[in-house]
């Protein structure tokens, strides 16, 4: 990438993301979110790949219950998207997005190796969705970890996520090396970290941590270690405690000690990673949901993929899925709803007991979501 690219890259993200002093988590997304319940939110709804459909059916179903006033417009990305219009990212939902600038997103497969690459990248990219918020919260009392409230934020855009990469060949090996490019800028980190050093301040986060790696990576990492700190010591400091950890030890913390971390804020592949581990400290992946947020559009969906493993068995958590739909509430400001998701949850999990395998139980995601529905008609 030549210097003029970079320089382009820098002045489109900062055009894009509206950065002004001042500005506050409510207004990051340019969405109209002063809805009142008799308004209908036109919202894209990707029901995506493999237990994607099945826990999409089981969220929308509960969200009906709630009374949700959204108004959906189905349609396909990933491999479904490659099925009905030879695309794994239409362009049909493209628009979709691009009209409704809110979307329930299923997951989404991506082959390993060759093959296209993820949509879920090029959906980040394609809305510039730069802050990737990822919650791991215990609902359920009496596992290996208790009381865990944490939130990881990852850069979404830059890092190794970008997909420079490309294999050398020598003498009859095409694969003889193969290199990958990571970028950070100075804007892109920025612009991340004032999102979720703004995050923490309204919602009350104690300490925000700063996960890197640059005693190795001394450019790629230290320019968001350097951008944190600079941010942080110019308009943040005595609002939050601000911590710093390589990513290695935070792993090994998280594991030993997680209640000595918050919010966890980091670049791209470290965040992926992350969110995962805080996903097993609140009993696995059927647990985590995710926001993606950019200026232009806010897409929520489960922090995990398509497990082809369990498809179409009807066995799926749609927990995750359904805390990511109670995250879009939230954001269209329908905090009643959201509420009343998050109790009905909570209630069909410890007091009528009712989970899927993942969580020791025997429930189907249909019978999961019939008892939420249950719990939601009760109160
Ligand atoms: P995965 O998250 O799909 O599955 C990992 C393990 O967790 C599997 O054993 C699976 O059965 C289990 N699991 C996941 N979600 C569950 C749920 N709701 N209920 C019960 N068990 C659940 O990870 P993977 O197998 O590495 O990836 C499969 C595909 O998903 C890949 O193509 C990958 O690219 C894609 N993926 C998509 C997203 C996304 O769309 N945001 C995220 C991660 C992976």
């Amino acid at each position: 990438m030549s210097r003029q690219d970079c320089r382009r890259l820098i002045v489109e993200d900062d055009a894009r993301s509206g950065f002004d002093d001042g500005v506050t988590i409510s207004n990051f997304t340019n969405i109209d979110r002063s809805t009142t319940m008799s308004q209908k939110i036109p919202a894209t709804l990707i029901p995506g790949d493999g237990i994607g459909p099945e826990i999409v059916e089981a969220t929308v179903a509960v969200l009906d219950a709630l009374g949700a006033p959204f108004e959906w417009e189905s349609h396909a990305a990933g491999l479904a998207g490659v099925a009905g219009h030879g695309d794994p990212l239409p362009a049909v939902t493209l628009d979709s997005v691009r009209r409704t600038r809110l979307a329930l997103k299923g997951p989404l497969a991506t082959p390993s190796g060759g093959g296209y690459r993820s949509s879920n990248v090029r959906l980040r990219e394609e809305f510039k969705l730069y802050a990737n918020v990822r919650p791991a919260l215990t609902l359920i009392p009496g596992g290996r970890f208790e009381n865990i409230d944490l939130v990881v934020v990852r850069e979404n855009l830059e890092g190794l996520y970008i997909g420079h990469e490309h294999y050398v060949q020598i003498d009859e090996d095409p694969h003889a090396v193969a290199m990958a490019t990571g970028i950070n800028t100075r804007a892109g980190s920025r612009r991340l970290l004032r999102f979720a050093f703004e995050q923490a301040v309204a919602t009350g986060r104690r300490k925000v941590t700063i996960v890197h790696k640059a005693n190795i990576m001394k450019a790629l990492t230290g320019i968001f270690l350097e951008t944190a700190l600079e941010l942080y010591e110019r308009e943040y400091k005595g609002r939050f405690e601000l911590d710093t950890v390589i990513i290695d030890a935070c792993a090994m913390k998280l594991v030993l000690d997680p209640w000595q971390f918050d919010m966890l804020v980091t670049t791209n592949l470290f965040g992926d990673i992350l969110s995962d581990l805080v996903a097993g400290l609140v009993g696995g992946l059927g647990m985590a949901p995710g926001a993606n947020i950019g200026a232009d559009a806010a897409i929520f969906e489960a922090v995990h993929g398509s497990a082809p493993d369990i498809a179409g068995k009807g066995v799926a958590n749609p927990v995750a899925l359904m805390l990511a739909a109670e995250m879009m509430l939230r954001h269209c400001r329908l905090d009643d709803l959201a509420v009343r998701l998050r109790r009905g949850l909570v209630e069909t999990l410890n007091v009528d007991k009712v989970r899927t395998g993942d969580l020791g139980g025997i429930a189907t995601t249909a019978s999961f979501a019939q008892a939420v529905i249950a719990r939601i008609m009760n109160c």
